[in-house]
């Protein structure tokens, strides 16, 4: 992983490095990664598993899982590029007009092929 994407500012025209904080970052005690984990579903519960290896890394609050609106803010501040978007959300099988915490998890999942696909 990187730590930085570079995008054209509107003002100047010069590329300009856009330093991506990692909103809810974790150290995986399997692969050594820092990075931000994926959510999915355990029973009732959440939890995270590594994004590079998969494995456990813990159970996850759902409240304090990103708002869709945040995320897709986040995105944003990743990407303009709508087809580039859309074929992230192609990518992972992204399903619209959820609600909820489903709708929460889908825009996470999304936020983190983005990234993959930008390589930050
Ligand atoms: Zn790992």
């Amino acid at each position: 992983m990187g730590d930085g994407a570079a995008t054209l500012d509107p003002g100047t025209g010069f590329f300009i490095l856009i330093k991506m904080q990692l909103l809810i970052p974790y150290e995986c005690h399997h692969c050594g990664v820092v990075d931000e984990a994926k959510f999915v579903y355990a029973g009732p519960h959440v939890k995270q598993i590594c994004n590079c290896c998969n494995k456990y890394v813990k159970f996850f609050d759902k409240a304090l899982i990103p708002d869709a609106r945040e995320t897709k803010l986040r995105i944003w501040a990743i990407t303009q590029d709508v087809p580039k978007i859309t074929s992230a959300k192609a990518e992972i099988g992204f399903i619209e007009n959820l609600k909820g915490l489903d709708l929460k998890m889908i825009y996470w999942r999304l936020y983190l092929q983005v990234r993959k696909m930008e390589g930050i």
